[in-house]
């Protein structure tokens, strides 16, 4: 089973990043970052968790916590419905979901800034879809849109799977296609084992060649981090 991103097209006001399961398999720094997105150095971010047993919790929060040591961001989870980010996880098929860093503050604060879809969920997916989706969280952008990917789209036969799944021509190449502006962005070298990269199945591609889901943070993915929110030296003992 593969992801394939669907956002809203960027004309929409607030993009609201929405990945989609696919029939197919379509699919990071080391990573790309919008910098206007990005939380303060050694901010602490509330985040709420609802719609969602406590296991559920507990699994969501185990994921999570892989991304805190590569940054200098404290990760305070509270009971209320109220954080900074806010994670529900209703199982309604409305997929996975999440704005871009402080995009964040931009929604209303009774409204979820991510989705996590609990639903007939393999634990691969879920392990990917949960890091990916707090990646985009943290500020990070889709590593298959990398100024630098190396995707050889067959563009047709992807509208043609992505329309299948309801997922307009414009979300498509919101979410896939389009490559991000090299002076609009922060990034790296271009990293196929990025969370942040889809799954692309290789029927999909003018070549061939596809990309296997990632499941696990990349070393890519661990640095580019480290280098947007530098975890502080840790004090020698005297
Ligand atoms: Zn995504």
């Amino acid at each position: 089973m593969t992801t394939i991103p669907a956002f809203a097209p960027q004309a929409y006001a607030p993009p609201f990043n929405s990945e989609i399961t696919p029939p197919v398999s379509i699919r990071p720094t080391r990573g790309i970052a919008s910098p206007q997105y990005l939380w303060p150095q050694n901010a602490t971010l509330n985040i709420s968790l609802f719609n969602m047993s406590d296991k559920a919790k507990d699994y969501i929060k185990e994921r999570i916590k892989l991304w805190q040591p590569h940054t200098n961001l404290k990760f305070n989870f509270i009971a209320t419905p109220d954080g900074d980010i806010r994670i529900s996880g209703r199982g309604d098929g409305s997929g996975n979901q999440s704005v871009i860093g402080t995009q964040a503050r931009n929604r209303p604060i009774d409204q979820p800034t991510m989705h996590i879809d609990l639903v007939d969920k393999t634990a691969q997916a879920l392990n990917h879809s949960i890091r990916h989706e707090f990646g985009h969280a943290l500020g990070l952008e889709h590593e298959h849109q990398h100024p630098d990917n190396t995707i050889h789209w067959n563009k047709k036969e992807l509208l043609d799977a992505t329309e299948l799944l309801g997922i307009n021509e414009a979300e498509t190449k919101f979410n896939i296609l389009t490559v991000f502006d090299r002076n609009t962005t922060i990034y790296s070298a271009y990293d196929q084992k990025s969370i942040m990269h889809y799954s692309v199945d290789s029927e999909l591609t003018t070549d061939n060649i596809g990309v296997p889901l990632p499941v696990e943070l990349s070393e890519g993915d661990k640095a580019f981090m480290r280098s947007l929110y530098p975890p502080t030296l840790e004090t020698p003992a005297s």
